[in-house]
């Protein structure tokens, strides 16, 4: 019998394991039956999310390598960083600009009672982060020995080694040629193995979404529905209309094109809540469905998963104002300037991997007075609204491969040799 294709495998189980959830979710709490589901879940979804990992940082190294030494053998890094640097810093301006305008026109929380938070934010200390202590914490993560960053899965710091060494194998030449040739023979194994665990995919997404669905308190759908519709619903209008809409004009790409080619990894990110457990899958639809050439998708790829955070960065900014609303204080329009730059700051120091949204949502509360405990209010519906959070920076990421792609070689006189 043949099976049906990957991404409808894929598809398919993710919306089985949200039904599977549902009635795991109805069975009596404890019960063996239950227990014995949920520990069949966590053990599936582990493993996946676990292989993904295991390729992760010997995939972002060699992609990095590989990647910038043939653009600089091209003389177009300049470009591509440049474009890609735009690129990051338009569509999240675009993100938080939207949560500022829906969030100060729909109001949530305004007349609700925080008493009924009270008990929350008491049993909650938050690790207080000042502005200047998460820049030089940022800034001296991006440097650290190799091995000890390649070993701590420190993505951002191997990004930098990766991309010294990249320079270097380029200003060598020839003398480092074998260098260069094992590091793209390495990237193509791993992507090879990449292949290999993805056939485990559909199993893996039903099993951490049918978990996802089954743990999570339904009762705080009613107190905090308003706001969770509203960070929804302008997740979304970023992911369907903006993202494309800005796809569409720079490369003539239709969404429906990018929906196709890029439905694994968008899956992934849902499921995993975690855009660098997601990048194998990213990297592989980038280059494979979308047709991006390595040594662009290798460098915006993981770069990207780790500082551009759409979804990260519009929610940070609507729960900024979501918090003032609940505690009563209005904030002005420097205020909410600040909340604008900070959520952005606070998204492009934020590691990919769940929930990690939160931690520097504080620096943003911090920043224009807020109090850091209202996160208590947040943390438990974090999860569920991590999953469209990160399946919308996957997407920015893969978005601007191909717009940096397009803008790249319309202008190139001296075009970089396909693969
Ligand atoms: N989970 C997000 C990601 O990996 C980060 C966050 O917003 O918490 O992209």
């Amino acid at each position: 019998m043949k099976l049906p294709s990957l991404n409808t495998q894929i598809v398919t189980a993710a919306i089985l394991g949200i039904v599977l959830g549902l009635w795991l979710g109805r069975l009596t709490p404890g019960s063996t039956a239950q227990e014995a589901a949920l520990y069949a879940s966590t053990m599936v979804g582990g493993v996946f999310i676990g292989l993904l990992k295991m390729v992760l940082i010997p995939l972002v190294f060699t992609s990095i390598v590989v990647g910038v030494a043939n653009l600089q053998a091209h003389r177009q890094i300049h470009k591509v960083w440049m474009t890609t640097l735009a690129f990051f810093g338009i569509s999240m301006a675009l993100a938080v600009l939207l949560a500022l305008v829906a969030t100060n026109v729909f109001k949530p929380g305004a007349g609700m009672h925080l008493g009924m938070f009270a008990d929350a934010m008491q049993n909650f200390h938050s690790e207080q982060l000042t502005v200047s202590e998460f820049f030089s914490k940022f800034l001296l993560g991006l440097f650290q020995n190799p091995f000890a960053a390649l070993a701590q899965g420190n993505v951002l710091a191997v990004v930098i080694f990766a991309f010294i060494v990249g320079i270097a194998l380029v200003v060598g030449g020839e003398r480092y040629r074998n260098i260069l040739n094992l590091m793209q023979e390495a990237f193509d194994l791993i992507m090879m193995i990449v292949g290999w665990i993805m056939r485990l995919a559909p199993l893996g997404i039903m099993a951490l979404l049918a978990r996802l669905v089954a743990t999570q308190d339904t009762g705080l759908f009613a107190s905090m529905g308003e706001f969770m519709l509203l960070v929804v619903g302008i997740t979304l209008v970023h992911g369907v209309i903006v993202l494309p809409g800005m796809l569409y004009m720079v490369t003539r790409v239709t969404p429906w094109q990018f929906c196709k080619g890029a439905r694994e990894a968008l899956v992934t990110a849902f499921a995993t809540s975690s855009s660098s457990a997601t990048m194998p899958v990213t990297i592989r639809c980038t280059e494979q469905h979308l047709k991006v050439r390595r040594e662009i998708a290798g460098f915006v790829i993981p770069l990207g998963a780790t500082v551009n955070m759409d979804g990260t960065a519009l929610y940070e900014a609507s729960a900024a104002l979501f918090i003032a609303n609940l505690v009563g204080i209005e904030l002005n329009l420097v205020q909410q300037l600040i909340v604008f730059f900070m959520a952005m700051l606070a998204s492009l120091g934020a590691p990919g991997i769940p929930s990690a949204g939160m931690v520097t949502m504080v620096m943003v509360l911090q920043s224009v007075g807020l109090p850091a405990e209202a996160i208590a209010i947040l943390l438990p519906i974090d999860r569920l609204l991590d999953t469209i959070r990160t399946s919308v920076n996957v997407e920015g990421d893969m978005v601007g491969s191909l717009i940096v792609q397009e803008i790249v070689s319309s202008s190139d006189t001296n075009p970089v040799i396909g693969r």
